[in-house]
């Protein structure tokens, strides 16, 4: 018998994949997690049934999440996760001269998944950098100071996640960031979440000087058109020369892709501008 997983967009839209082997299913405190095997996406981890990462794609996420922001900021030294247990993104800051990065998990279990299932992903846990908190993000940004960037890599706007979302957070997020200080967030795909993606940029513009959005295709996540959403207090992200960037280990980030992935198709501009 055929076994799938179905990720459900709305009662009429689903994305599925077929499963080769379920390697690991488990309720946490805070949402139930699954690991298995497909035949051409690689392993995949899900969160209530909504894919986190496949291992085929999971490098266009995570470089586009780290390095638009670490090099719009040119020198960040102190950087914060918020969200992002699965280790991907902290692998790719880590490919950044920086001094320390703070990990704020709210579900420890995400994070042990990802070191059993997920070594290529979870390898930089234990470099001496890396300090990870299994808390709250939205309490942590208010009792926690001093970061050049921050990057929610965070769940979709469900659950514990919907709080990392809201005007009042990306204010606290605003407070953490040294006068320099760049965030950004991942904003979903403007196919199925305009509406949302028009909230949030209003939101950030109304807190930070700078707000870009830039974009990158992730063929697993639902529209795979998807957006982040950058804060800048100080810097102008379109300010930035790509030609003066080093050279980086990555499979989707290039100094080309830095520049373009600032230019937005017009149904975009639209959703946000409207
Ligand atoms: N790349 C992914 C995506 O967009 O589907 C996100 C991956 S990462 C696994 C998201 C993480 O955010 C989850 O492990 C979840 O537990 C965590 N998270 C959700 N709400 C949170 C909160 N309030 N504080 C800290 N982490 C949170």
């Amino acid at each position: 018998m055929e076994l799938w997983f179905s990720e459900y967009q709305s009662k009429n839209v689903r994305f599925s994949l077929r499963i080769k082997d379920m390697l690991y299913s488990r309720k946490t405190p805070y949402q139930f997690l699954s690991v298995f095997e497909t035949e051409e996406m690689g392993r995949i981890m899900t969160l209530d049934d909504v894919v986190q990462l496949t291992t085929r794609d999971e490098f266009v996420y995570h470089e586009m999440i780290s390095h638009v922001p670490l090099f719009t900021h040119r020198s960040p030294e102190k950087v914060l996760v918020i969200g992002g247990g699965d280790g991907g993104t902290i692998r790719e800051i880590l490919k950044h001269p920086v001094k320390k990065v703070h990990l704020v998990e709210i579900d420890e279990q995400v994070i042990e998944a990802s070191k059993k299932f997920f070594p290529s992903l979870s390898l930089g846990f234990s470099d001496p950098r890396t300090s990870i908190f299994c808390e709250d993000g939205i309490e942590f940004v208010k009792n926690n100071k001093g970061y050049d960037v921050i990057i929610i890599d965070s769940t979709d706007p469900l659950g514990p996640a919907v709080g990392l979302f809201s005007r009042e957070f990306y204010k606290d997020v605003f407070s953490a960031l040294n006068n320099d200080g760049i965030m950004v967030a991942q904003t979903e795909s403007p196919f199925f979440y305009g509406d949302f993606l028009k909230r949030v940029y209003g939101d950030i513009s109304s807190i930070f000087r700078f707000t870009n959005i830039y974009t990158a295709v992730i063929p697993t996540y639902p529209g795979a058109f998807w957006t982040f959403t950058m804060g800048s207090k100080s810097i102008d992200p379109t300010a930035v020369d790509p030609g003066e960037l080093p050279d980086l280990d990555t499979k989707y980030y290039s100094r080309d892709i830095h520049k373009s992935c600032f230019v937005l198709p017009p149904f975009v501009k639209n959703i946000i501008s409207k």
